[in-house]
């Protein structure tokens, strides 16, 4: 519809200029970051330096999302498993769950998922799904994962998570640029995550209620 289009638009020209601008801060703070570095070490005292270092890393972590928003990248399209895509990114951040009490499970209803994709972009898009469900567990839980093949030659993956939930009226919203309820959140994940999987003429669907976890599901096409 014409409010989808317009939606659309407007994200391609917010993604670019984000991108603009992130390239334009990414100098300058580089320089800044380098001095308090240096000033923390010679005074000890450093409160304010630390203060100073983490709101600094804080501008450096949205940057960097921004970056990858609008910048146009060399695209290499290739053939690959989303099995394989899927057991990297969980396997990268498996530590990091261990230690907070998380666990994976993965079942794939099947062993041949492959897609025509630039794959670091297809880990990029589940790297953030992943992290969004942990980041809703504090206290730990299962994040399950399921992969299949759908009635009309996609692939349907699966991200179900037993964590706080997300309002049924705030779903919409998801994707939208800097859309966060997180503290510390940039609101960029998942706008990047829209942007790669329409590259790839895909879907993405939510279904929650608040305190009763999350589905994520993606969809994208297989190939021939
Ligand atoms: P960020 O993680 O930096 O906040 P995202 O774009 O990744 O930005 O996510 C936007 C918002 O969507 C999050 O702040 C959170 O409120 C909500 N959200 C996304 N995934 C989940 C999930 N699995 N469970 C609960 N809330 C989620
Ligand atoms: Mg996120």
């Amino acid at each position: 519809s014409e409010e989808i289009l317009l939606q659309s638009e407007k994200l391609s020209i917010v993604g670019e200029l984000a991108a603009g601008v992130a390239h334009e801060i990414r100098n300058p703070l580089t320089t800044i970051k380098g001095f308090v570095q240096l000033y923390g070490k010679e005074d000890k005292s450093s409160e304010i330096n630390n203060l100073l270092l983490s709101e600094l890393e804080r501008i450096e972590t949205i940057t960097s999302e921004m970056l990858s928003l609008g910048k146009p990248q060399a695209i290499q399209l290739n053939r690959a498993n989303l099995c394989d895509l899927i057991d990297h990114t969980v396997e990268f951040l498996s530590p990091q769950a261990n230690m907070k009490n998380m666990q994976f499970s993965r079942s794939y209803l099947g062993t041949d998922f492959f897609i025509t994709c630039e794959k670091n972009q297809i880990k990029q898009v589940f790297l953030n799904i992943f992290k969004n469900a942990m980041e809703a567990m504090p206290k730990g839980g299962n994040i399950d994962i399921k992969l299949q093949k759908g009635m009309d030659g996609e692939c349907i993956i699966s991200v179900q998570d037993e964590g706080c939930g997300i309002p049924e009226e705030l779903l919409p919203r998801l994707g939208e640029p800097f859309y966060t309820l997180k503290e510390k959140g940039t609101g960029l994940g998942l706008m990047i995550c829209h942007k790669i999987i329409k590259q790839h003429n895909g879907t993405i669907s939510y279904h929650s209620k608040l305190d009763n976890g999350t589905l994520v599901e993606v969809k994208l096409p297989l190939a021939n």
